[in-house]
Parts: C-alpha cells; structure tokens; sequence
C-alpha cells in the first residue's frame, strides 16, 4: 500500500520508519523495513500498526548504512502475518523487494522457480519477485540489479511499483512501476522513493514522477531513469508546494 526508499547520509531506518507513518494515513494491516548492516540485508517486519513495528526495531542496538526500504502492506494475497509481510527474501538473502499492487501471473511463475529450488515462505503473490530477481542475477553473473529488474518486470502481469535493494549494490535501490504510482525525491547527496510525495516531503520538495513501464536507479548522488529495455526514459520534474 505504502512504500519509501532511502539512499543517503541520513540513519536510514529513521527515515524509512519516519516515512511510513507519514503514509499511515492510506490504511495498511502490516508494515516491515530492510536495510543494510555490515554486508548483510536486516528486515523486521510485523502485522498491524507500525508500533509493533517500532517496537520489534527497538528490542536490540540496530545501527544501518544510509541505505534502506520500507512497506505498509494492505493484503490482497495471504493474511496479514509477520510472514506474509514484506520486505520478502530470496532464499540466500542476498535481494530483498517490497511491492505495492498485484503480480496477476504468480501462479504461473511459481512452478518454474521451485523447479530450480526456490524454497517459498509465504503466501503473497510478491514472494516470486524476489527469487526471479536472485535467480536472474544468478544468470547474468553480473550483479546488475537494474537489468535483472527490466529483465523481471518484463515477466510481470498486473499492477506493480516494485522496490528492490541487494547485498552485492550496498549503494543503490532499484525500483521499478506498472500501472501503480512511483514518486523519486531528490535531495542534496541523498536520493528517496516513494508511492506518494508525503513520505519524503520533510527531506525535499523536489520530485520527479516515474512513467509507465519505467525503472529507476536510485544513488546518493544520482538518480537514473530508464525504460524495460534500459534506455533513457523522459521525466517529469515538479517543485511540491503544497503542504501534507
Ligand atoms: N499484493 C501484495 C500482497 O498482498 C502487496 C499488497 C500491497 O499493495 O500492499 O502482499
């Protein structure tokens, strides 16, 4: 329902939890965070309010690099469970996505990922994404989660923004849209995204709108923006005045 992505100097669970409360007002039944902590993706994620969520990200000493995503999910495949919560995992944690909308074609998609081992863990259509991404990493031997983004979403049906951050890019988040909204705020050597202007507006006023079937690399210090098949996609650029 909900989604923000951070890339900055900024403490990032900070800003990605900060900004999910700024987005409570579109409902959710569970909301979950990943970022990164010493080369290793960290997730918590909890069903109901984003209380249980603060209050499970305040049991330990929990420091991340600049770097993070978060979700407030409203259900449309699996109950609203800590499982079925995203961010979800590839099975060697390696990728971790959130997405707002729905994947039509999960079903279709399942059988020829468990073929070659994926293990699935919840009930969401949104699982599949992430283990496409793995396994289409796996196949390129690159690391390029930009293209094995294009390369997935080409695969989709249905109504997406989908939000990726990985282990081997600790300085980039990748998000792509179909049929469903994305919104990059850009800041002074730090970059956001969003479903909605009201999770970053705090930070900037200053967004750019993705178009259909477009993907973006989000950096610090650059924000990349390109069509499925990695071209350079047109954008469009507004000043937000107006208060949230
Ligand atoms: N269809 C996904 C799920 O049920 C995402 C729902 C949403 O947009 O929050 O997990």
């Amino acid at each position: 329902c909900g989604i923000i992505g951070y890339v900055g100097p900024q403490p990032a669970l900070e800003v990605v939890v900060d900004g999910l409360a700024r987005l409570e007002y579109r409902g959710y039944d569970s909301a979950g965070v990943a970022v990164l902590n010493d080369n290793r993706l960290e997730t918590e994620k909890r069903a109901g309010k984003l209380a249980n969520l603060r209050g499970a990200l305040e049991q330990g000493p929990r420091t991340a690099d600049g770097i993070g995503i978060g979700h407030t999910r409203w259900a449309t495949h699996g109950a609203p469970t800590n499982t079925n919560a995203h961010p979800h995992l590839d099975n060697d944690e390696r990728v971790a996505v959130i997405h707002n909308g729905i994947i039509e074609n999960f079903a279709a998609l399942r059988p020829e990922l468990e073929e070659r081992g994926c293990k699935f863990v919840s009930e969401t259509d949104t699982e599949v994404t992430a283990h496409l991404l793995s396994q289409e990493l796996k196949d390129r031997g690159d690391n390029d989660l930009a293209a094995a983004m294009r390369a997935v979403c080409k695969r989709l049906e249905g109504a997406f923004t989908l939000v990726a951050m990985s282990v081997d890019n600790p300085d980039l988040v990748v998000a792509a849209r179909r049929n469903s909204p994305l919104v990059v705020g850009r800041g002074e050597g730090e970059n956001f995204l969003a479903s909605d202007v009201a999770a970053f507006i705090a930070h900037t006023r200053n967004a750019v709108e993705l178009g259909q079937d477009q993907v973006v690399e989000l950096r610090r210090d650059s924000v990349t923006i390109t069509d499925y098949e990695g071209l350079p996609a047109p954008v469009r650029e507004y000043h937000v005045d107006w208060d949230v």
